[in-house]
């Protein structure tokens, strides 16, 4: 059975000063000890005041912090622990202004940023998988109604992808992405890379997802008829589809087009994890851990 995840009151009392936090960081990062990332050499001395890990062989130093996520922070650990460890916890979302809230973080903007900061981490880790076998394909639309064509010609709404592995009737990984539009060009270029060579997609029908096949990636189409009759072909995929858009109406308001597939990489993050619920918490650090910042002005385009 599955554990369950650490109660908040646990969380605060574990990671309640700085040195626990750095403590916890530093078995993430270096679970078979300290290397020096210059030499390999495994003896170091700390020095404290600039929180500086000095190789006792080469003299390299190196922060706890350098090379990832965390770079140059000025926000103090427990809140980027705490921040990670709600963000986690809530299958939804949660909106980065309660967490301002929460964790008395002076302005939106630094929280805006550290969110933004863990989803491109997500984003990254998740990155290297590729789904395999019976993949489930589907797109969906978000933004406001406006009037004129719905559906795949609809205007001014941005275009997402959504694609689940299924086996044995239940889903596997997912994944989503934004694309300009629904050619076939565009969807072989946004997938193409997530995907193995040996694959089966269903969808809909639309002939443009034709362009993922290849050897053996095989495309089958099942023409649903009606709206109404997709979600008894394509379950998963629905549901997922249904998922998003309640969440990103519910907790995130107005996501522009420059920054939903960060919110689209937080969601499909949590979704391929949600039967390791009770290491969410740590595996988030470590993916924050293994991936260089991100600056303001690199997430402002
Ligand atoms: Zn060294």
């Amino acid at each position: 059975m599955q554990q369950k995840p650490i109660s908040l009151i646990k969380f605060q009392r574990k990671f309640s000063t700085e040195r626990a936090c750095q403590k916890h960081l530093f078995r993430l990062r270096w679970p078979d000890g300290y290397k020096c990332p210059r030499c390999d050499h495994d003896k170091y001395s700390f020095h404290s005041i600039r929180h500086l890990y000095q190789c006792k062989s080469c003299k390299y130093q190196v922060s706890l912090t350098a090379g990832t996520i965390f770079h140059k922070t000025r926000t103090p650990l427990r809140k980027w622990f705490w921040l990670i460890f709600l963000m986690g916890r809530q299958k939804s979302g949660i909106s980065m202004l309660s967490l301002q809230r929460m964790l008395d973080i002076k302005s939106y903007r630094t929280v805006w940023i550290m969110g933004h900061k863990v989803r491109h981490a997500m984003a990254q880790r998740d990155s290297y998988y590729k789904l395999a076998g019976l993949i489930e394909m589907d797109d969906m639309y978000i933004g406001s109604k406006k009037s004129g064509k719905q559906g795949r010609g609809a205007l001014g709404k941005m275009k997402i992808i959504v694609a689940v592995e299924t086996k044995d009737d239940k889903p596997g990984f997912a994944k989503m992405e934004r694309v300009e539009n629904l050619s076939k060009d565009m969807i072989s270029q946004a997938f193409d890379e997530h995907l193995t060579d040996n694959i089966s997609i269903i969808t809909d029908g639309w002939s443009p997802y034709n362009a993922l096949e290849s050897g053996n990636r095989k495309h089958f189409p099942v023409f649903v008829g009606s709206g109404e009759n997709a979600p008894k072909v394509l379950p998963w995929v629905h549901t997922m589809i249904s998922n998003i858009k309640g969440n990103l109406r519910g907790i995130y308001h107005g996501v522009s087009t420059k920054h939903i597939s960060r919110y689209l990489s937080e969601f499909c993050y949590r979704f391929n994890r949600r039967f390791w619920e009770n290491q969410l918490f740590d595996r988030v650090l470590t993916a924050c851990l293994n991936c260089n910042t991100i600056t303001f002005a690199e997430l402002k385009t």
